[in-house]
């Protein structure tokens, strides 16, 4: 395939976008080339600025579970524009999505909106603080909660893939209250909590992971999780942020069952708009402004262009009753196609899976944390993903981040990037 329209325009961005990108992983610094310049996409399909078509396994990083511009959310934008775009003043819609919301979501009472994951996160461990009165938290190695300080200590994808997990520009002195664990490992954060004790605000962590690949909790992890938060007092908080809506309406939550005590959002969540959302139980949102002390705010949080095209979303989602069962029907397919496909080519490879959030991994190991993800071939991943795109399947340029599938995925679309697969894998 031809990119020379791309690579041109990508020439011309980066003389005045830093690395010619707004978000580094965009910018195949860690798979080599350029990056492809998006005209227009619809379904599951990307169509590029040099005329390929492209079927997408990135979808916009999550956000696109229904395909690109999907109908009611592509209508009401233009309607709601047509009525102004911002007010700074409350609106009704964002009472609707947040009711839809609550209803959709275990164990939350309020929720407030915000523009990004990054600052539904970073809120989210604020409010845990001002609740508790106690300044630690603990992280996992390899989970990525937005770009906010407190959590780039050794945080997953983008700061992975540029292998330096600690930016500067982080000082010493938030870095000494961000406490690092292992996923998986519920020994390792006993001991964390147990030399902490009573200094801990809250565990924040991706219930199931993405940002190092598709890692799912092994062995009862977030329930035993669940237990050590309680015995120590110490708040769980779950950054559903690429799980939620996702992997069920009511996210991570409702499929292990699990009660987390703050829970944040974004991607999904807004349709494809700029939207982070944290939510919890009364007692801890009317902690607060303006109710309570620990202040958030935001111009153009709960946005009514925003607002609108998450509404739209979350109501296609709670309304199809089938429709996380079809995700999973799709994804399971592609796991058992390329698994197969990759076994003939004699390729060592781990497939991930939960949901429909799905990873390949060329490691021989099990994957389950941030270093088995880190053992896999690198170079092997590289070859991969350009051997993708030249089959047209855009995946994403890291070997740190999940696949997503949608609901515009036909099973034709599903057999092609199987048959894909099986072109490359014997080039490899
Ligand atoms: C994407 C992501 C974020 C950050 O969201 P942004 O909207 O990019 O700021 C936070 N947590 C998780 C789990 C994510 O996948």
């Amino acid at each position: 395939m031809l990119y020379k329209r791309s690579s041109d325009l990508f020439k011309q961005a980066e003389q005045v976008i830093p690395g010619g990108v707004n978000s580094p992983v965009r910018a195949f610094k860690s798979v080599g080339g350029t990056p492809i310049f998006i005209k227009e996409a619809k379904g599951a399909y990307l169509y590029d600025e040099d005329g390929n078509r492209l079927i997408d396994y990135i979808n916009s990083w999550g956000p696109m579970i229904l395909g690109h511009a999907y109908q009611p959310v592509v209508n009401t934008v233009i309607e709601r524009a047509k009525k102004g775009t911002s007010f700074g003043t409350p609106t009704e819609l964002e009472t609707k999505i947040a009711e839809l919301a609550v209803s959709m979501v275990p164990n939350i009472d309020k929720i407030r909106f915000v523009n990004s994951g990054t600052e539904a996160c970073m809120s989210a461990v604020r409010l845990a603080r001002g609740f508790t009165k106690k300044d630690k938290i603990i992280k996992f190695a390899g989970c990525y909660h937005g770009h906010s300080d407190s959590f780039l200590i050794q945080a997953g994808s983008g700061a992975v893939t540029f292998g330096s997990p600690n930016s500067p520009g982080v000082t010493q002195g938030t870095a000494k209250d961000t406490l690092l664990a292992r996923y998986n490992d519920i020994d390792n954060v006993e001991e964390i909590l147990e030399a902490n004790k009573g200094e801990i605000a809250c565990v924040i962590i991706e219930p199931v992971a993405g940002n190092m690949g598709c890692i799912p909790p092994k062995n009862n992890f977030l329930q035993k999780l669940r237990t050590l938060c309680d015995q120590h007092d110490v708040l769980l908080v779950f950054d559903e942020v690429m799980t939620g809506f996702r992997l069920a309406k009511g996210g991570a939550q409702e499929l292990y069952n699990i009660k987390a005590d703050i829970v944040c959002f974004g991607k999904v969540i807004g349709g494809g708009l700029p939207v982070g959302a944290f939510a919890a139980r009364n007692e801890i949102m009317n902690y607060l402004a303006p109710l309570g002390p620990v202040y958030q705010a935001g111009t153009l949080s709960g946005n009514p262009l925003a607002m609108a095209a998450g509404l739209e979303m979350l109501k296609a989602l709670n309304s199809d009753s089938e429709i996380y069962n079809r995700l999973e029907e799709k994804t399971k397919y592609l796991h058992k196609g390329i698994s197969k496909v990759l076994i003939e080519n004699k390729i060592t490879h781990t497939i991930n899976r939960v949901g429909s959030m799905i990873s390949v991994h060329f490691a021989k190991d099990e994957v389950v944390d941030f270093e088995t993800s880190a053992s896999g071939n690198n170079q092997m991943f590289k070859d991969f993903f350009h051997g993708m795109l030249n089959q047209g399947i855009y995946i994403a340029p890291s070997a740190f981040e999940s696949w997503f599938i949608t609901d515009a995925l036909s099973y034709d679309d599903l057999d092609n990037t199987i048959t894909a697969v099986d072109r490359v894998s014997k080039q490899l």
